[in-house]
């Protein structure tokens, strides 16, 4: 929600004294647009203008506000995905070009080591990325790591 702007709040201006965008407090409004600011670095009156003289304004209509919030979800989501490329990219690396017969398929009664390649029944391909005990086993497949049982004697 971004806050609306009214008289006595403050606005990004350009400072016609200092000559930089600065914070300004808002002495005068018209039908939503400051008019008057007061910078808060020199204290100077004047016009209110949003950016330098000779820059371009973009488009009118888009607040800073609302251009800047996309792009904060955004970089969270690619986080994410980056997340899901770099695993989905070291399970390729781990599986790719190695034969048929290197893989061992999975059995809850088999022992596992770090690196060792799992045919899944269920789950497909996967490489065998941490002993967590003597019973679990994570293993990494395309989709995602699991952690299975391994060891089981019954
Ligand atoms: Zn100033």
């Amino acid at each position: 929600m971004s806050k609306p702007l009214r008289a006595g709040g403050e606005v990004d201006s350009w400072c016609t004294k200092c000559k930089l965008v600065l914070n300004h407090r808002v002495i005068a409004m018209v039908g939503g647009t400051p008019v008057r600011v007061e910078c808060s670095t020199c204290m100077s009156h004047h016009n209110f203008r949003a950016r330098a003289p000779g820059e371009k304004a973009p488009s009118t209509g888009i607040s800073r506000a609302s251009s800047a919030s996309p792009r904060s979800r955004a970089t969270s989501a690619t986080k994410a995905q980056q997340a899901a490329l770099d695993r989905e990219r070291s399970w390729e690396k781990a599986v790719s070009g190695k034969a048929v017969s290197e893989f061992r398929s999975y059995g809850v009664d088999q022992t596992f080591a770090e690196g060792d390649l799992i045919r899944h029944k269920k789950f497909g391909d996967g490489i065998v990325t941490r002993i967590l005990d003597p019973k679990k086993v994570e293993i990494l497949f395309k989709d995602e790591p699991r952690t299975l049982a391994q060891g089981l004697t019954d």
